[in-house]
């Protein structure tokens, strides 16, 4: 493949201009027999005159040629910021294979079911496609519902995607238009590659990295944070960084965004603003009831990110690269900087793209929205050829590769830290609920647990199986109290052998001296009582040294309609007595 990139400073750019260069561009291209050929158009300054134009030269001068754009906060082109640039990349594909296509829609959030639909059949309908880009631009929706609908695609095709943006954060008359749509303020376009010989490889670089404790994101609505860990969202700022919330709160949680984990993915947010009752409003959606934790950015360790990833993509030997980054890893760096992240990716291959709202890319098949993100993507027509590798040199990167940031240091103490003292912590908890003995849950625990059950039991699915062993004095008295233990330790062993045969979520507790309680919290009454009959003919099976055979008398409930924890436990209980009114060693069931 080809690349040609027409660049015009905002004010330079005109129609007549673009009319030479395309015809220019035809003939220079001329030699190339079986050719497809897509222009990706980034605008900095953007209206939709402007893009009426370009679509009108487009589709009288070269109307063979797909095409795609969209605004950008601002432009990459050959790897630096371009700040208030009209870019058209060009990109030729030789191949004869090779095919590229767009597909636009409207995008609300009454459209985003059947536009899913609608895609999805044009998907089918292409088996060519082997690799898809995403750019949109809503602002009033929730777009990870339309994210998770999607990914049913993105787990047999790779995606990657951004967000239109504006120079102004929050200036929204941004667009995206291609070949046949008119420029849109509510649209999503896809951009279909594929061929054989087509190669893509695309990466999505982040280099925050997570410190500190799991944090539960408890109450959120699509792009507003109120709680962390019970607690106005804000106090996580506050408290552990001190962040103030004046007028420079974002220039500081830019350094200090949330890993939400989604999906089974680690998605970045930044919040962009702290609102007065303590919530957090972000630039994208953060799932209610989900995990996150905070992230740190040391340009260090970004930049070591970075590095490694160039060096991937060096070895995948593409011929174009695009890139789309977030324009707060633009805010973080500041503009003299920030082309360190990008400019070394030309050294590769020509890389062109933009700033963005917001980053999209498929990761073990789900499609997820990432905010500060950089996602690259390589293109090839071909088989690698080695002679064509180069050599980086990285001017740019001043540290040494070896040495770990001081930064890194503190955040992995931090780490290490909690994770010695969640380990602490985990094993008090379990001590302050297992009765040392027997090793099963206390009264206490065993009880909670019950009480737990009965009040999300909603089909009275709930059993209770209480047990007592029978003649135990006797045992106590004649062999001693240590033998004793020893038949409540083996007892116990069943008990918690048996159940967790048959069943995931059974508690088994210690009720008093040698009664026991266990809490069957969704069955019926057969499996309840078989259960019961099992433990008592295996305990009953045991030959203990010197006393022989012991047994155990059960009692077995299942919960009524609106019965108490209490009413329950009293009638098991009741049951339990019988068994051993009725002659011990056996189990009592009555409905
Ligand atoms: P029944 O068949 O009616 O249940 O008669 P029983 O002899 O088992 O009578 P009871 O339930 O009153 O006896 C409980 C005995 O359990 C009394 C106590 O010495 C013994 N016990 C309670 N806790 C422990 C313990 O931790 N270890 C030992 N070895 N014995 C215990
Ligand atoms: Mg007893
Ligand atoms: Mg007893």
């Amino acid at each position: 493949m080809r690349q040609t990139i027409l660049t015009y400073q905002g004010s330079e750019f005109n129609k007549d201009k673009l009319i030479v260069d395309i015809a220019r561009l035809k003939s220079d291209i001329s030699d190339i027999a079986h050719k497809k050929v897509l222009f990706k158009i980034y605008l900095c300054e953007s209206d939709e005159p402007l893009i009426e134009d370009i679509s009108l030269v487009l589709d009288s001068y070269y109307p063979e040629a797909e095409y795609v754009g969209l605004t950008t906060n601002s432009n990459i082109v050959l790897g630096k910021l371009e700040d208030s640039s009209i870019t058209f990349v060009c990109n030729i594909f030789e191949d004869g294979d090779t095919d590229v296509k767009v597909f636009q829609y409207e995008l609300t959030d009454t459209t985003q079911d059947s536009i899913v639909d609608d895609f999805t059949g044009k998907v089918e309908e292409n088996p060519w496609i082997n690799f898809i880009e995403m750019f949109e631009n809503v602002r009033d929706m929730s777009i990870t519902h339309f994210c998770d609908k999607i990914s049913h695609i993105s787990e047999e095709i790779d995606m990657v995607g951004a967000g239109a943006f504006d120079r102004d954060l929050n200036y929204d008359r941004i667009y995206v238009f291609s070949k046949g749509f008119k420029p849109s303020t509510t649209t999503v376009a896809f951009v279909c590659y594929g061929g054989k010989n087509l190669h893509t490889k695309y990466a999505h670089i982040s280099g925050w990295k997570a410190f500190g404790k799991q944090l539960l994101i408890n109450k959120s609505y699509n792009n507003i944070i109120y709680e962390i860990d019970g607690k106005p969202a804000y106090e996580t700022y506050r408290r552990y960084l001190k962040i103030k919330n004046d007028d420079y709160f974002y220039n500081n949680v830019i350094e200090f965004p949330l890993l939400c984990r989604y999906n089974g993915v680690t998605v970045p947010r930044v919040p962009a603003e702290c609102m007065e009752d303590g919530s957090l409003l972000l630039a994208s959606d953060v799932v209610e009831g989900t995990y996150a934790r905070l992230a740190y950015g040391d340009p260090q360790t970004i930049m070591q990110t970075i590095k490694k990833s160039i060096a991937s993509f060096d070895d995948f030997i593409p011929e174009t690269i695009s890139m789309y980054n977030c324009a707060s890893r633009r805010f973080y760096w500041g503009d003299d900087e920030i082309d360190n992240e990008t400019v070394n990716f030309n050294d590769i291959a020509p890389t062109t793209g933009f700033y963005t709202s917001g980053e999209f890319v498929s990761i073990n098949g789900k499609f997820t929205h990432h905010n500060v993100t950089l996602i690259v993507v390589g293109m090839r027509e071909g088989e690698r050829d080695e002679s064509k590798k180069k050599d980086i040199i990285f001017e740019n990167i001043h540290f040494d590769e070896n040495k770990i940031s001081m930064v890194r240091r503190l955040a992995n103490y931090i780490n290490e830290a909690f994770f010695e003292l969640e380990l602490a912590n985990n094993k008090l908890k379990e001590i302050a609920i297992t009765d040392g003995l027997t090793k099963v849950f206390y009264r206490r625990e065993i009880q909670r647990r019950i009480e737990e059950a009965v009040k999300a039991d909603t089909k009275c699915s709930v059993a209770l199986i209480m047990m007592d062993i029978d003649n135990f004095k006797k045992v106590n008295d004649t062999y001693g109290h240590k033998v004793g233990d020893n038949v409540l330790i083996k007892l116990s062993e069943i008990m918690k052998d048996t159940v967790k045969e048959n069943f995931l979520d059974a508690s088994v507790g210690r009720w008093g001296g040698e009664e026991f309680m266990i809490l069957l919290p969704d069955t019926d009454k057969d499996s309840a009582i078989n259960t019961a009959e099992l433990i008592r003919r295996r305990f009953n099976a045991v030959e203990f040294e010197d006393v022989g055979k012991i047994s155990v008398s059960c009692g077995v409930a299942l919960r009524h309609e609106h019965e108490t924890t209490d009413d329950l436990c009293i009638r098991v209980d009741k049951f339990l007595y019988d068994a051993k009114a009725s002659g011990k060693n056996c189990v009592k069931y009555l409905d």
